[in-house]
């Protein structure tokens, strides 16, 4: 696509865009009785329209059925996880075994760390990413702790190279190297909070293997923002939220991949409650915990169909758009934010902006673009004039163009409003 600076040609990109009509399928805030351009989808994904009868339905069959509706409502409540399988499953590139909606996303990290990462005296660090997102370091420090390990000898922290914002591949690549006879995890983000940064997860989870480690991902930024094949690139486990790509409500039920390979197995050690244990023994109320096949034997608690209602009517908005579709879409629409931002810093010489966010293929439809001295003067000006934007300390302005209902029109607009700082 030939880009250019001008509403007529983001309007002829939006009406030849196969993805323009699913943004009737959301409500985008207005500021001043106008659409805002909203680029925070990355924090908090837009309410689809659906959601609204989705969790109505529940309601009704609460208000009717009360208790019955964990059998006889329209969606029975006893095994309403199972509604959404599938679909979240093909979002990661995973088998519908691999894969269950349940709690949230730390919660569900420090679950599976419980059976992924058993530390011994041979093998007890855990590599990461440097300035990872806050609960990913409380998470770590405190399972390194819980083993009665010291956070400061057991984790492993890759830092970009001084001047530089991105990791280089090769310096995780090389640190699990040096590391590899301690090594007993490998814990990265698919993309990292605050640089947009998409890391190699297949060829980070090889190298892992490859030194005897596992390899575990926080997909907060990375799902429903950009391809992953948890299944193929034999990904021993990992989690997401469920609330910024995947549209599905503030502090909305998480997800969360454990591979194939572990679906039968009994005697990883597991933190257990009833809705883990075999379905149809749930209600026996016997002693003697047997998991259910796959990541459901993960489960803990019953399942929160209030919240899990909205993510199955986002869900279902993704399986009709279809994922390919939709990286494709925000990977152009990341393209064009670029070429306006860079454009509009040629019309104005008060902006003083430097993307940090690799370019592709290490980026999906985030751009972070650090700021000078009037970074939150700057801010405020595109807050004043319509633009939800994203402000992370110390100076960094995070947008997200998201493919299902962003626009080029949006990212047009957005040029005019630096034009005129
Ligand atoms: C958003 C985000 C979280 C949030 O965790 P919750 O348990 O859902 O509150 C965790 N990790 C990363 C990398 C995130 O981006």
């Amino acid at each position: 696509m030939q880009f250019e600076n001008s509403l007529a040609f983001a309007r002829r990109a939006d009406s030849e865009d196969a993805l323009s009509g699913f943004r009737a399928e959301f409500y985008v805030p207005e500021i001043n009785g106008k659409p805002s351009i909203y680029l925070t989808g990355n924090s908090l994904g837009l309410l689809p329209r659906a959601a609204e009868k989705a969790i109505q339905t529940e309601l009704e069959d609460w208000k009717n059925l009360g208790v019955e509706g964990h059998f006889h409502g329209q969606n029975p409540w006893f095994h309403y996880h199972k509604f959404l399988t599938e679909n979240a499953a093909n979002i990661v590139g995973a088998k519908p075994i691999e894969v269950v909606v349940m709690n949230q996303l730390s919660s569900n990290l420090h679950f599976l760390f419980v059976s992924f990462y058993r530390p011994n005296q041979q093998r007890y660090k855990i590599i990461m990413e440097a300035g990872a997102f806050p609960s990913d370091m409380y998470l770590v420090e405190s399972q390194v702790k819980f083993h009665g390990l010291d956070p400061k000898e057991a984790i492993i922290e890759v830092a970009p190279r001084p001047g530089e914002h991105a990791l280089r591949h090769e310096d995780i690549i090389q640190t699990i190297e040096t590391h590899k006879n301690e090594l007993a995890l490998v814990f990265f983000s698919g993309v990292q909070y605050y640089t947009g940064q998409v890391f190699n997860i297949k060829s980070i989870a090889a190298k892992a293997h490859e030194v005897g480690a596992l390899a575990g991902f926080d997909l907060a930024h990375a799902v429903g923002n950009i391809d992953l094949q948890l299944h193929e690139w034999q990904v021993d486990f990992a989690a997401w939220c469920s609330y910024k790509y995947l549209n599905s409500g503030p502090g909305s039920v998480g997800g969360a991949f454990v591979h194939e390979k572990y679906a039968n197995d009994t005697d990883l050690p597991r933190f257990a409650g009833w809705w883990g244990h075999n379905e149809n023994e749930r209600f026996k109320m016997l002693k003697g915990f047997i998991p259910e096949p796959g990541a459901a034997g993960w489960q803990v608690s019953n399942a929160p169909v209030l919240s899990m209602s909205v993510h199955k009517a986002s869900l279902e908005i993704f399986a009709k758009a279809g994922m390919q579709r939709i990286i494709k879409k925000g990977q152009q629409l990341n393209a064009y934010l670029e070429y306006i931002v860079l454009a509009a810093c040629q019309n104005n010489k008060f902006l003083d902006l430097n993307i940090i966010t690799p370019a592709a293929p290490e980026r999906g439809c985030q751009l972070s673009i650090l700021t000078g001295e009037n970074g939150k003067a700057l801010f405020d000006h595109l807050t004043n004039h319509g633009v939800i934007a994203d402000w992370r300390n110390p100076n960094v302005i995070r947008m997200a163009p998201v493919g299902l209902y962003n626009t080029f029109e949006d990212l047009y607009k957005l040029g005019q409003i630096l034009s005129d700082f």
